[in-house]
């Protein structure tokens, strides 16, 4: 009996796999018309300095109403759609960044893929994109994942050579991978995202967000909290030393008009149309 409901389990799995696997076909036909279409855009969330309120950056989030990043990138991935999908958010972004840096010093930060990074020519598309814009590279962020950085000569070259522009680089989401602290000393990064998950209540939060952020200055990182909700996490988070900070009690992922409002009204203020929570 225990033999046939185990088989029966793995038909159940079988199943459950072909599904996943037919829905992200599915997902990937719809993308790839999209892509070919104004669908996909792009919306921005403030980046702030804790203790000023002033917004030193704004992260790109791509934006598509048929799903959320979330449910499509992971299908973009695996078909390798990634690819011209980063491309198009990269260059949507230092193209709305460009006036943005020139009046008000801010900087885009913008999600890159492993994959992406692994394009023999990642790093002149990088560049076109800057061209093309008139962004400088001082005003790029790259944000990648920790994994992304364990063992690969070519995405390391890449980002040491843009890194040589004078693009920086983030670490995303610090916290939930495979953490190697090795890895923060010995590559090519300038700023540490500590992940929102750190945020949660609890005895262990505030004590392992010190440590972390000590951690990162002493090796000279910018450290950004992710997913800051309340007054009351960004009191904590200026008590705690961390440089800056990133959600929804900033504001939320806009539209470019809207941010382009948001920086002539000057630090700290909230966006007013913000994105549905
Ligand atoms: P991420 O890079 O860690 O981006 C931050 C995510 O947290 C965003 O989700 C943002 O909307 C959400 N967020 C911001 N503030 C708060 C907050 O206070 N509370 C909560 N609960 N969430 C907050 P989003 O836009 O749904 O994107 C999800 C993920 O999809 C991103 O996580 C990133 O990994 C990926 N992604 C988004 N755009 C791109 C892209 O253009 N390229 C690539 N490769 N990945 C992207
Ligand atoms: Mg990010
Ligand atoms: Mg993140
Ligand atoms: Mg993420």
């Amino acid at each position: 009996a225990a033999k046939a409901a185990g088989k029966d389990r793995a038909v159940v799995y079988e199943a459950a796999l072909r599904e996943t696997r037919l829905r992200r076909l599915a997902i990937v036909e719809r993308l790839r018309t999209a892509l070919l279409t104004d669908e996909i855009t792009v919306h921005y969330q403030p980046i702030v300095t804790l203790r000023t309120g002033r917004v030193d950056a704004v992260e790109a989030l791509v934006r598509w109403q048929a799903l959320p990043p979330d449910a499509f990138i992971p299908a973009a991935e695996d078909s390798g759609l990634i690819v011209p999908l980063g491309e198009q958010v990269l260059r949507a972004a230092c193209r709305a960044a460009a006036p943005w840096h020139a009046r008000h010093g801010t900087s885009v930060t913008v999600n890159v893929s492993p994959r992406q990074l692994r394009e023999p020519d990642f790093a002149v598309t990088v560049r076109r994109a800057l061209l093309d814009s008139g962004l400088p590279a001082t005003a790029l962020i790259l944000e990648i994942t920790e994994g992304v950085l364990v063992g690969s000569a070519l995405t390391t070259a890449h980002l040491n050579e843009l890194r040589q522009d004078g693009v920086r680089v983030a670490v995303d989401d610090f916290g939930t991978g495979y953490s190697s602290l090795a890895y923060l000393r010995d590559l090519p990064i300038d700023i540490l995202k500590i992940d929102r998950s750190f945020l949660r209540p609890g005895p262990a939060s505030e004590p392992m967000i010190r440590a972390v952020v000590d951690l990162a200055h002493s090796l000279g990182l910018v450290t950004v909290t992710e997913g800051v909700e309340t007054a009351e996490q960004a009191a904590v988070l200026v008590a705690l030393g961390c440089d800056r900070g990133q959600g929804w009690h900033f504001g939320r992922p806009s539209p470019a008009e809207q941010v382009t409002a948001l920086l002539e009204t000057g630090t700290g203020a909230r966006l007013i149309d913000r994105e549905a929570p």
